[in-house]
């Protein structure tokens, strides 16, 4: 149902991101970080699952690619040390100065390289689910957000949403009330998979 939406406006988010960098714009990546972030505090992840150029490399390429198409749940701590650790090398190289204007290259190539062998080990979304430090930022926004994704009370616990979920389950099945997790990216997957229709994605009262 809503994958042609998703494709198109993922199409979109790539072709921009090729634009701003065919132009010049070298801080690209930050204004797209900057749009993950701000809309996650409305929706969720939303940028992540219908608009980012990685995610569209995911979805597109390394679907196709990888073996093991259901993604790796690494424990949380271990996505958020990552998230640090690559932050933090980003802060200190830009700081230092040290690649000069080289530094979105290599903050780009470095990403690159590093979705598509964890896309190719673990599933092609396990990038974005676990391990990106964009995405973790955006993931905590997402806490904050009026809109959540979570499972109704006639949930009938036969745990399609969580098969189809790209992250590997953000959604807790059979667990009514529960909210996806920071790793959710908004794809509604499991929402479009849910024979109950059980998954909804509402105003939390
Ligand atoms: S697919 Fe629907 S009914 Fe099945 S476990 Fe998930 S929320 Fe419950
Ligand atoms: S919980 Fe649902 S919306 Fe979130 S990533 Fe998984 S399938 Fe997509």
């Amino acid at each position: 149902m809503y994958t042609k939406i998703r494709w198109s406006l993922q199409l979109f988010g790539a072709a921009l991101a090729l634009i701003l960098l065919a132009a010049g714009v070298w801080t690209f990546n930050l204004i797209l970080v900057g749009a993950a972030v701000a809309s996650a505090f409305l929706a969720g992840r939303v940028f992540c699952g219908w608009m980012c150029p990685v995610g569209a490399w995911c979805d597109h390429v390394l679907a196709k690619l990888a073996r093991n198409r259901s993604a790796r749940r690494f424990s949380p701590g271990t996505g958020r040390l990552f998230a640090a650790c690559f932050i933090g090398t980003f802060l200190y190289l830009a700081y230092t100065g040290l690649l000069g204007r080289g530094l979105p290259f290599v903050l780009m190539g470095t990403t690159l390289v590093l979705v598509t062998a964890v896309g190719l080990l673990w599933g092609p979304r396990t990038w974005c689910g676990q391990l990106c430090p964009w995405g973790a930022l955006a993931g905590l926004a997402a806490r904050l957000a009026p809109y959540q994704l979570f499972t109704a009370s006639d949930c009938r616990q036969c745990g399609r949403c969580v098969r189809a979920c790209p992250v590997g389950g953000a959604l807790e099945a059979g667990s009514p009330g529960s909210w996806a997790d920071g790793s959710c990216i908004r794809c509604l997957l499991c929402l479009e998979a849910c024979p109950t229709r059980s998954v909804v994605l509402e105003p939390v009262r």
